[in-house]
């Protein structure tokens, strides 16, 4: 298989699941840590190697380097074998959407860890070919038996910030921003979750992969239940589990899995569990969930906007509430945009950033 993304959090956590089950890890991918890159090379002997910034290359220590944004292409290209080839896909952001297009373009099975992909371009994507790696979209494929739902429902931790007091949230600092209750997670995901964009996000990930319009989320604290079914009968079901993304991981890589991943969780030591609603004075985005679940399409619009807003917090050029400002003054202006093709989809990223970039 490939892994794009080795060195990042789901990279790690994949390569333990390759070292367990004993998979062949064909080609690695990362962006700048060329330290641990080398470490993964002399361990796991991959044939092709990628790395994101080109300055970094000279620093690989493999014959078969692929340098640059082109060259993470051309290796997905390379390293392809035949149609049960597997391609992890733990890239951060925008960065990852063209990956996922070439894969599927030449033919591979994706474990798709890079939700943005679908957030940004789930409408050209063959879903057909894509498992996701994110532990609610588990949950729910998990719960979903023969009967029809009629409604799926994520949890969310709350993030962050879910019991800082409000007038403080103008204050927040990036430290404090990457604190996750419950996850130890990539940067940007983390501050996603604090925000509850990565929750939006969530719901158009459901929406593409499920073919379901009635997808709600709601604040579970402790991370254990993972998604809740509703069914015409009046039945709920939940999915539980430790949170720890080894097991969508694993089922990512492996389609079934008979073997424990995790251990079980045990409800005695959790002794209760808490629910939230997810409240819009603390998670403004919040109010985006309807307009998204009837305008898909505008993930690109919010994805944009995102990446620019998190870009600047990450400068310290605006402050931890003003992400969502951008957000929401980006989505007003773009609210009638629809894009018909790859092209026009690219170009509409672009014009929302260039509109992010000058408020
Ligand atoms: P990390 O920031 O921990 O890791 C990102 C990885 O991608 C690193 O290997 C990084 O390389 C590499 N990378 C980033 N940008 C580029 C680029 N331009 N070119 C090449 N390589 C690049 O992120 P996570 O593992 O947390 O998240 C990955 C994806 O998975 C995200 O889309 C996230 O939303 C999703 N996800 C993550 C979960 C989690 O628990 N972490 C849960 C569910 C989904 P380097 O280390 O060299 O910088």
């Amino acid at each position: 298989m490939v892994i794009l993304g080795s060195t990042g959090s789901i990279g790690l956590n994949t390569l333990f699941i390759a070292k367990k089950f004993n998979l062949k890890v064909n080609a690695l991918c990362a962006n700048k840590n060329s330290e641990l890159l080398n470490r993964q090379i002399e361990e796991f002997s991959p044939e092709f190697v990628a790395i994101g910034d080109e300055t970094k290359a000279k620093e690989i220590n493999h014959p078969r380097v692929f340098a640059g944004v082109n060259g993470i292409l051309e290796m997905i290209d390379a390293a392809y074998k035949k149609d049960d080839t597997l391609l992890v896909n733990a890239l951060v952001g925008f960065a990852g959407l063209r990956p996922t297009i070439k894969a599927i373009e030449k033919g591979y099975k994706i474990a798709l860890a890079n939700k943005e992909s679908l957030v940004i371009a789930g409408e050209f994507l063959d879903i057909s070919r894509i498992s996701p790696i994110d532990s609610e979209h588990f949950g729910l494929w998990y719960l979903l038996d023969k009967r029809k739902p009629v409604k799926l429902i994520l949890t969310a931790s709350g993030g962050a910030f879910r019991d800082t007091p409000l007038k403080k949230l103008d204050n927040v600092s990036l430290s404090e921003a990457l604190n996750h209750p419950n996850w130890q997670m990539g940067q940007k995901i983390t501050i996603d979750s604090a925000t509850m964009v990565n929750k939006l996000f969530e719901i158009l990930e459901a929406y593409w992969l499920f073919g379901i319009q009635d997808i709600d989320a709601l604040i579970e604290t402790k991370s254990i239940i993972h998604a809740l079914v509703q069914f015409t009968d009046g039945s709920t079901t939940a999915h539980l589990a430790n949170a720890d993304m080894k097991l969508p991981i694993a089922f990512a890589l492996l389609g079934e899995v008979s073997e424990p991943i995790l251990p079980p969780v045990n409800l005695l030591q959790i002794k209760n569990i808490e629910f939230r609603d997810i409240d819009l004075e603390r998670y403004p985005v919040w109010q985006l969930r309807k307009t998204l679940l009837q305008k898909p399409h505008l993930g690109v619009v919010l994805n944009a906007a995102n990446e620019i807003a998190i870009r600047l917090f990450l400068e310290n050029r605006i402050t931890f509430t003003d992400i969502a400002s951008y957000i929401l003054k980006a989505m007003n202006k773009f609210e009638n945009i629809h894009v018909l093709n790859f092209n026009e989809l690219f170009a509409a990223d672009k014009e929302v950033r260039e509109f992010c970039t000058k408020i």
